[in-house]
């Protein structure tokens, strides 16, 4: 087997992170609520702001990093590269200009290099908390770091 990638598997119960700007924080919000009974069967957090405004409109637990703009995004992808995020919902602002617009966009980069589920509007957002893995395991193959260190060393 190839060994420059890795099987890694998102469990049953996602560690979920939620993240809106404040332009769609109400949109965010609503959609928590309205998919209440599925979310509160994972694990959820998100940025500060998003993490504490969803936390009391809905009850749900939900564990707040920094806020955005003070690196709560970065703090976000950290956990995606170790391992302990595996699903995001980013209700991001295409109308807006956001301070942390890098962050935004290592955020997102980050996601498609661990293959993490990823949805940046409602629609997307949608199809994923309907879909069938939300039930249950998901395998996917993920850049195996370790060997790609080691070649990188061997070769550069
Ligand atoms: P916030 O951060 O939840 O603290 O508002 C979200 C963002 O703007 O990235």
């Amino acid at each position: 087997m190839n060994n420059e990638y890795i099987t890694f598997t998102i469990g049953k119960q996602k560690r979920i992170a939620l993240i809106a700007h404040d332009g769609k924080k109400p949109e965010l919000i609503k959609w928590c609520d309205d998919h209440k009974e599925i979310l509160k069967n994972h694990f959820l957090c998100g940025t500060g702001t998003t993490a504490r405004m969803i936390a009391e409109a809905t009850g749900l637990p939900v564990k707040g990093y920094n806020s955005g703009p003070l690196g709560g995004d970065q703090q976000i992808g950290a956990k995606i590269v170790e391992g302990n995020i595996d699903f995001v919902i980013f209700f991001s602002d295409p109308l807006e200009a956001q301070p942390h617009d890098p962050d935004i966009k290592a955020l997102m980069r980050i996601s498609q290099v661990y293959d993490i589920p990823m949805a940046i509007n409602k629609a997307t957002a949608d199809f994923l908390i309907t879909s069938s893995f939300m039930d249950g395991e998901y395998d996917h193959d993920v850049i195996n770091f370790q060997q790609n260190v080691i070649n990188r060393a061997n070769t550069l």
